[in-house]
């Protein structure tokens, strides 16, 4: 899937399955972002036929995308999630994910958290540390239950992705180092309240390569091998998530490429198989749609300046992230170069550097490629700017899925104390 795959320009206009875009903007106002219901199932079932061959449950990487009606429209596919936090949690409920099909990661899950998630009985917590599993276990006997645990495992391998969202390297936060896997076995075996049943890995986000995936999974074989040798009943194997997608001319292994990997060097263990996907499920089935608020003449370049800013989609500040940019109409214009950037009182409110977009005028729209994933869940009301609202179509349907908040509604969060 490229970032276009989905929102075509049909005759030099813009649309998403059977609806311009310019006929959402008139009723949305900009900036929003805009997902392909259709997008969303298209890739999910590419994953489930790439694993239809192996016990797999796909557990969705609610922090790619949280929205309600995303996690609805996967639900309704037979996804689970992958959730870092009680609010996940409360979301994957919300939607329909049943907590049997729940695991839990993240390095820091507080008692209140667990406790929450027992009381669910979720599939599985995925453990990152000794003191985490020691909380787990104390509250897990305060309730008089057990709990279902993997050892997230450090395997040290280089993803070789952005230093951000690499994950698996010796010096990360992440899992426990390989080094010491069998002796926090050894320990959570030992437990009470603890039900050892996998192993769990996750190394970075936006492979564009294969290889990382295998030296991984290979260690991951080799360390199940001596768990079971160890006594330990291991019959989940999480092989994380992190498949890349195309921003711009990246050239991705597809799914099933992937899943033969994970066969390769896991198949011969009969574990059940839990992936994890998020930018890959969501990342090109959603655009933010922008106007151009000014053309400003510099002195070196020209600048479209945006309604849409870094509060809204920060991944190229943060991340130097690439995402193709066009003019959602491209008639009777030609292509000129512009600094195309936010409103935000940042340098970094810059979403590209000399970028060919076709002329664009105030009052044209824009579409900013690509943001299906950590796009709108990583938007703030930074220079108290509004959420944008999120947009979902299917076929000559749309919806707002999320709706633009009033000022009250945001100024009204903060409290004068009476003693002021
Ligand atoms: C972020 C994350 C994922 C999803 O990563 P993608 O690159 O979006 O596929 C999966 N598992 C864990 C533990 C994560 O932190």
């Amino acid at each position: 899937m490229t970032p276009v795959s989905y929102f075509p320009h049909k005759n030099d206009e813009m649309y998403v399955d059977d609806i311009a875009i310019s006929d959402i903007a008139k009723q949305v106002k900009t900036p929003f972002y805009c997902y392909s219901s259709a997008a969303i199932e298209a890739s999910f079932q590419d994953y489930q036929q790439a694993f239809s061959a192996q016990d797999t449950l796909i557990c969705y990487a609610v922090k790619a995308n949280s929205n309600q009606a995303v996690l609805a429209t996967l639900a309704k596919l037979g996804s689970g999630a992958d959730v870092v936090s009680m609010g996940e949690i409360r979301r994957a409920i919300a939607a329909g994910i049943p907590p049997n099909k729940i695991v839990y990661s993240g390095v820091a899950k507080t008692q209140d958290e667990i406790h929450y998630a027992l009381s669910l009985g979720i599939l599985q917590f995925n453990v990152e540390s000794e003191p985490e599993l020691e909380l787990i276990s104390k509250v897990a006997s305060s309730l008089n239950t057990t709990a279902a645990i993997a050892f997230r495992i450090n395997p040290d391998v280089c993803a070789q992705t952005h230093e951000k969202i690499s994950t698996g390297k010796a010096e990360n936060k992440f899992g426990i180092p390989i080094s010491k896997a069998q002796l926090a076995y050894k320990k959570a075996a030992a437990l009470p309240g603890i039900k050892v049943q996998g192993v769990d890995v996750h190394i970075g986000s936006q492979l564009t390569s294969l290889a990382p995936f295998a030296e991984a999974y290979q260690r991951i074989a080799e360390l199940v091998t001596a768990l079971r040798a160890d006594g330990h009943d291991i019959s989940v194997i999480d092989v994380g998530g992190g498949l890349g997608i195309t921003y711009r001319d990246e050239v991705i292994p597809s799914k099933q490429a992937y899943a033969d990997i994970v066969n390769a060097q896991l198949g011969q263990l009969n574990c059940k198989i839990i992936i994890e996907p998020g930018r890959s499920l969501l990342g090109n089935a959603g655009i933010l749609v922008a106007s151009v608020v000014f053309v400003k003449e510099g002195e070196e370049r020209q600048f479209l300046l945006l309604d849409a800013g870094m509060n809204d989609l920060i991944r190229p500040s943060m991340y130097d992230a690439y995402h193709q940019i066009f003019a959602v109409n491209k008639a009777k214009k030609s292509l000129k170069t512009y600094d195309v950037v936010g409103p935000v009182c940042e340098t970094g409110d810059t979403f590209a550097k000399a970028r060919q977009v076709h002329e664009s005028n105030a009052g044209d729209l824009i579409a900013i490629m690509s943001c299906g994933a950590y796009g709108a869940v990583m938007s703030s009301n930074y220079n108290t700017r509004m959420l944008a609202p999120e947009v979902m179509v299917k076929g000559s349907k749309f919806a707002i899925v999320k709706k633009r908040p009033s000022y009250e509604e945001i100024i009204n969060q903060d409290i004068i104390p009476s003693w002021l």
